[in-house]
């Protein structure tokens, strides 16, 4: 098995729970907040929560690689204004903190919104600067770009916009991205027929590279192609179809990252799980 299929998971009650949560879908790999994702402040992991996590993950054996962990909503790494930058970076510095408490590898993370008062290269130079401070204090984590629909003025819709971020890092062996096929598709990137995907993708490996593909959100889309509106949907009821997810499913260069589904309903989940297991050819 070269597929590590999952779901964002609930946390609540303690991020040891998020282990249980992935299990009882059939899940081999998740995604979670490590933190309430709406507040700044969470208090410290303390060691009985990360022995539990941990002890937990393995129950449910699944490797740490496999759990890809997502930042809080209200983190803006080029927020124009400098205090609310700063008060971002450290918001963000210690989401990478307790990812390395952890025992996991990979953060997931938007890379952040101008606000109309940046122009796009300068904001995104502003989020480079953010990520390299990061880098400068942390060790194990990866930095894992997410691409955006590129809703109000959120950066990251394009495939340069990552290939900017990465070329302007100071540690490109820790900086990678997660590709979510609604924003992929709503930013303007067709995967719906073998000949769009594999253009998509082709793209994606020219201007980006494969090398730092470390994980991908699996979600249909409400909006249309093109729309810039991030609009999830349950798989095969959206605007791209089944046949993108099965493209995935039989892609080895998907292989051994965590494809987590984000999709509406998690009350089928499971059966997601299993429907894209059964596309295995
Ligand atoms: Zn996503
Ligand atoms: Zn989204």
């Amino acid at each position: 098995m070269s597929k590590f299929v999952g779901a964002h998971v609930s946390a609540s009650g303690g991020v040891f729970n998020a282990p249980d949560n992935a299990k009882k879908i059939g899940a081999k790999a998740f995604a979670l907040f490590t933190k309430n994702q709406r507040q700044w402040k969470a208090k410290p992991l303390d060691e009985k929560t990360i022995d539990a996590f941990k002890q937990k993950l393995e129950e449910a054996e699944i490797l740490p690689q496999h759990v890809l962990p997502h930042d809080s909503y209200l983190i803006n790494l080029g927020h124009p204004e400098e205090e609310k930058r700063q008060k971002s970076l450290d918001a963000f510095i210690d989401e990478v903190q307790r990812c390395e408490q952890l025992g996991l590898d990979r953060l997931n993370f938007h890379p952040g919104s101008h606000l109309k008062k940046l122009s796009e290269e300068a904001c995104l130079d502003r989020i480079a600067e953010s990520m390299n401070k990061t880098l400068e204090v942390t060790r194990d984590v990866t930095l894992v770009i997410e691409n955006t629909a590129g809703q109000g003025t959120n950066l990251g819709y394009r495939f340069e916009h990552l290939a900017h971020l990465i070329d302007k890092s100071i540690d490109k062996s820790r900086v990678g991205v997660c590709i979510d096929t609604c924003h992929m598709f709503t930013a303007g990137y067709d995967i719906r027929t073998k000949e769009a995907y594999d253009q998509t993708w082709k793209a994606f490996d020219d201007i980006i590279g494969f090398s730092y593909l470390k994980g991908m959100h699996i979600n249909d889309s409400k909006p249309d192609l093109g729309s810039r509106v991030d609009r999830h949907h349950s798989l095969g009821q959206g605007k791209i179809g089944l046949d993108a997810f099965r493209f995935i499913m039989n892609d080895p260069r998907m292989d051994d990252i965590p494809l987590v589904l984000e999709t509406i309903d998690d009350t089928i989940w499971a059966e997601e799980i299993r429907l894209l297991y059964g596309m295995v050819q």
